[in-house]
């Protein structure tokens, strides 16, 4: 039975608003319906929200569930730098559709880069992610797919995920089986894990569901399990 990705990896929203401007963003629907800042074209930190990746029990943590990590400001970034580096007990995943706008250096063990690929033309994220942000783990979420990527270069990616439009907007987009099909093949020629999230069921099928995580996750969700008994 396929896991929903929302049980393996928590949002913490330590940083709401973005000034990306996706048509589709789900994020901005749903800041806007329950107020939680002003205004989502401006983004907002919230340094209260640090003491939450202090906690003991092991977690994997996204850290732009309503937010592009290209729209932070570098003393954020700092601060939560800092804290990933104090809490080695969880892993940190951040995502962007904007790499093209950041410079980053980090040796942090427990920090992962990702960037977010919906269709082939937007293929040049993947380098652009390897160039500006100099890190140790890099990942890529194709979702949602609007059209068939082609060939990815995935060399150093230590992760993919792979998914369809959800919601409201799902009826207008058709994924076809073939791109994750093709993806997962090129990830797994390189020995790159491949998560395929439960809204593709529907479309490929629970057996032919593939849902692997990295090994650094997988250790957080095997001790987390320890703290339940
Ligand atoms: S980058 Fe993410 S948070 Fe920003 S507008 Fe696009 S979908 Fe929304």
């Amino acid at each position: 039975m396929s896991v929903c990705i929302k049980d393996q990896i928590q949002n913490l929203n330590i940083v709401i608003g973005c000034t990306v401007g996706c048509p589709y963003c789900y994020a901005r629907n749903n800041v806007n319906r329950w107020h939680m800042i002003d205004d989502f074209a401006k983004p907002e930190f919230f340094p209260s929200k640090l003491r939450l990746m202090e906690k003991q029990k092991p977690q994997n943590f996204l850290l732009t569930g309503m937010s592009d990590l290209a729209v932070w400001k570098r003393e954020w970034l700092d601060q939560v730098f800092t804290k990933i580096a104090d809490n080695p007990q969880h892993q940190f995943l951040f995502l962007s559709k904007r790499p093209d706008l950041m410079d980053i250096d980090t040796d942090l063990e427990n920090a992962w880069f990702g960037v977010t690929v919906t269709r082939r033309s937007e293929l040049w994220r993947i380098d652009a992610l390897r160039e500006n942000v100099r890190a140790r783990h890099y990942h890529v979420t194709f979702e949602p797919l609007f059209d068939d990527p082609g060939e990815g270069e995935l060399r150093g990616i230590g992760w993919i995920v792979v998914g369809t439009m959800t919601g409201v907007q799902s009826k207008k987009i058709h994924t076809e089986p073939a791109w994750a099909y093709s993806l997962t093949g090129q990830a797994h020629a390189l020995d790159i894990p491949v998560f395929m999230k439960e809204d593709l069921v529907p479309i490929i099928g629970e057996e032919n569901m593939v849902q692997e995580m990295p090994e650094e996750f997988n250790i957080v969700l095997g001790e987390q399990k320890k703290w339940h008994k």
